[in-house]
């Protein structure tokens, strides 16, 4: 019996101690319900509406991101808000005050829940922007959503309404209502575009998940192209799960967009579970085209969206992040993306070895401008081993000067070039 006494008063201590820390939680926990709508495409406004309730604290802040993660210039998208305002469950307007950058704090006391409501003014069509034009919308919840500060971990919904025939596609998890999604915290919500209007969906199936690409405007990259691309991008993500044992979403998204961007972020951009993508349209627009930069893209989901420099996270949206590792991010993307397209078998050997020299004659320029780019084409794959020792060696010695192994945003590192030039040499040894 004493036995028994001692043995259940820990575990009645445990199960009231557990019941109790579940009620503060769920206390604590925040609902957040956002909703987005367009009603008058002219305005090239949207309207969000934000709903939080279970509020249990004195104060609250609310925080708008100034910057996008993989697009390193602050754009302090609260520029483009207008009449914004919160309220109280009555309606009544509740003061607040500026006291951040693009942080307001309002009283809270007696106060369980509250809705903010703004119009957000999309005007420019770029990769950390936000657009509304006639045929279609396009943004990223970085440029949209208020943070609860202290809530991150947070899940919410976010509602849409759209102008009637128009098509909707996000990298937010999907629920049976096709305009409803849900996030599984801050983090997450913000890092999803979503693309509504008229557009192409071409959908495949890889290892069991649903990946879209979603083409605008429609009828731009036809149907063969959309199909002999999803098909080349399938083997090319295949190439990328072997290397990590298996794809960590439940689905994926690639937006592209055949028209020029409307400011300087224009190229492409990583998410989580998505990337967006600018390619000039007409029959330059190929399906080989553009899986270079479809296999860097869905590289970055690993290097950097979850493998990441420490500086870098948690994010600090308020302002510039720091760190001196995006040549890890940019540099070893760089590689794998170009050698996966080789294991799909996309592309071929003699072009993989075209990029690669094409890549180490552009580390080397413009101080060996006159003679790398002519010297390094001449060695291509062949029987020839002299060439084969002259090009590893080439690279090699080329490879510990001067400037940095990525061309996309990357920092010039001489490590990120030696780093670089040695993965690149061991797998061109590997397959000549
Ligand atoms: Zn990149």
């Amino acid at each position: 019996m004493r036995y028994i006494n001692r043995l259940v008063s820990p575990v009645i201590f445990i199960v009231v101690l557990t019941f109790a820390q579940v009620a503060i939680a769920q206390k604590s926990a925040l609902k957040i319900d956002h909703a987005v709508s367009l009603t008058d495409v002219a305005k090239q406004q949207f309207h969000i509406t934000t709903d939080i309730k279970n509020i249990h604290q004195p104060q609250l802040s609310l925080s708008l991101p100034t910057w996008a993660p993989g697009w390193y210039t602050v754009e302090n998208y609260f520029k483009n808000v207008l009449r914004f305002r919160i309220t109280d469950a009555k309606g009544a307007v509740l003061p607040m005050r500026m006291t951040k950058k693009q942080t307001w704090t309002i009283d809270t006391k007696g106060i369980e829940q509250i809705r903010i409501d703004y119009d957000y003014s999309a005007t420019v069509l770029g990769l950390n922007q936000a657009k509304i034009a006639s045929d279609f919308a396009f943004f990223t919840g970085i440029e949209l959503f208020l943070e609860p500060v202290g809530h991150r971990d947070v899940p919410s919904t976010v509602k849409f309404q759209i102008p009637a025939g128009w098509k909707l596609i996000s990298a937010l998890k999907d629920t049976p209502d096709p305009m409803l999604f849900t996030a599984a915290d801050y983090d997450t919500l913000v890092d999803a575009p979503v693309l509504m209007g008229s557009f192409d969906v071409t959908e495949c199936e890889v290892e069991g998940k649903p990946h879209y690409f979603a083409a605008a405007p429609a009828g731009v990259f036809n149907a063969e192209k959309s199909k002999r691309y999803t098909e080349i991008w399938g083997k090319t993500i295949q190439a990328q799960s072997a290397i990590f044992g298996g794809l960590p979403y439940e689905k994926y998204v690639a937006f592209y967009f055949f028209m020029p961007a409307q400011s300087n972020a224009s190229g492409a951009l990583e998410h989580l579970n998505s990337y967006v993508a600018f390619s000039p349209g007409g029959e330059r627009s190929t399906p080989e085209g553009i899986i270079g930069t479809g296999s860097h893209e869905f590289f970055h989901l690993w290097n950097v969206k979850r493998i990441r420099p420490a500086e870098m996270w948690p994010y600090d949206y308020s302002r510039e992040n720091e760190t001196p590792l995006l040549w890890v991010s940019e540099g070893f993307t760089n590689y794998y993306g170009v050698v996966a397209t080789y294991r799909a078998g996309v592309t071929t050997k003699e072009a993989f070895l075209q990029r690669a020299a094409d890549a180490a004659a552009g580390i080397e320029a413009p101080r060996l401008a006159s003679i790398s780019r002519r010297q390094i084409r001449r060695f291509r794959p062949g029987p020839d081993t002299t060439r084969r020792s002259h090009l590893v060696s080439h690279i090699t010695r080329r490879g510990k000067t001067s400037r940095a192994c990525s061309t996309c945003r990357s920092g010039t590192t001489r490590a990120a070039n030696t780093i670089w030039t040695t993965l690149c040499v061991r797998f061109i040894t590997s397959i000549i």
